[in-house]
């Protein structure tokens, strides 16, 4: 369906709104990454503030990308470092919006790569910080993929169900795999219901080609991890690529105990003994070597989204995969 009439007639260029909305968005973006695991912590309210000084940002502080950079990376009043993550996550959900735009032009398609693509950039970000994918995004994203898709690309109304089902069929049977081969986790269901959901958005066609294009990138950032952070390690073994869990934010965060509470305050820092590492099951610490698989399924999901046809063309030319 092409939205574009109803859009199109301000007289301003639609890519500069796309590109300036792309950044409002991942302004928004950067928001949902820091306090959406965090069940006590509103996305709404209240105002982002430092986190060193806490003073509240006022908008003119707030501007994506152009504050940052007029402020040199650094808080107004306390002058703290702020993380270039902030305007790198605007920028690149601006020029995403903006490649989207260009593939889909004003149209159904265009909105549901909108989302698509906005959701991937939060899920990256979180399962980067915390090896944790939140239902919050995946399980919705699964409904609006499947609602979405018969609108947006003219395919059959079962085609996202179909999507969803054939990619968390997969990587169950991936996890289970793993699991009755090495006998530990490797496959999160974080990470199923990520695939669910990419399957959800584009169809079932794009689940191969997009974890394709995931595996080939998370070996060679592997590759280039270790070299570089090996420190003389066996540089041949590749950094582990691993899939992370989800998070639905109702869990409350499993907190050590004080098996102490009641014992007398040490007279000094000095009197005190190191405590023991409390020994919980329930948290699971990531291998050291390992990255988290998420943030690359997205980037096959992107690829495939903004190249797909011309991309499955070519690999269906070469007989990797038979139609
Ligand atoms: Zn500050």
């Amino acid at each position: 369906m092409d939205l574009g009439p109803l859009l199109v007639g301000s007289g301003v260029p639609v890519a500069a709104v796309v590109l300036v909305f792309g950044l409002l968005v991942g302004s928004f973006l950067n928001v949902v990454i820091a306090r959406l695991p965090y069940e006590d912590l509103s996305i709404v309210s209240p105002r982002s503030r430092c986190p060193k000084c806490e003073t509240a940002i006022p908008a003119w502080w707030n501007i994506p990308v152009l504050s940052w950079i007029v402020l040199r990376g650094k808080c107004a009043n306390c002058r703290a470092p702020i993380d270039v993550r902030y305007p790198v996550v605007e920028l690149l959900t601006g020029v995403l919006f903006l490649a989207c735009y260009t593939r889909f032009g004003l149209t159904t398609a265009f909105l549901s790569a909108l989302i698509l693509t906005g959701s991937l950039i939060a899920i990256t970000f979180i399962d980067i910080d915390l090896w944790e994918i939140p239902d919050q995004i995946s399980i919705p994203g699964i409904v609006i993929g499947v609602v979405l898709r018969p609108l947006a690309f003219d395919v059959p109304l079962w085609s996202g169900l179909a999507g969803a089902a054939a990619g968390a069929a997969m990587f169950l049977a991936i996890r289970w795999g793993y699991q009755w081969l090495r006998g530990r986790e490797g496959m999160g269901l974080g990470d199923v219901k990520l695939i669910a959901m990419i399957g959800a958005f584009l169809g079932p066609r794009a689940l191969l080609p997009s974890i394709l294009v995931a595996s080939f990138a998370g070996a060679i950032v592997g590759v280039i991890l270790k070299v570089v952070f090996g420190h003389g390690q066996d540089a041949e073994e590749a950094v582990e690529v691993v899939g992370s869990d989800s998070v639905s934010g109702s869990e409350p965060e499993p907190e050590p105990e004080s098996e102490n509470a009641s014992a007398p305050e040490p007279q000094s820092a000095a009197d005190a003994e190191p405590a023991p590492e409390e020994e919980d099951d329930d948290y699971w610490v990531p291998p050291k070597d390992a990255v988290p698989f998420g943030p690359f399924l997205a980037l096959g999901a992107i690829a495939q989204l903004l190249f797909g046809p011309t991309f499955q063309r070519i690999l269906f030319d070469v007989g990797l995969f038979t139609n």
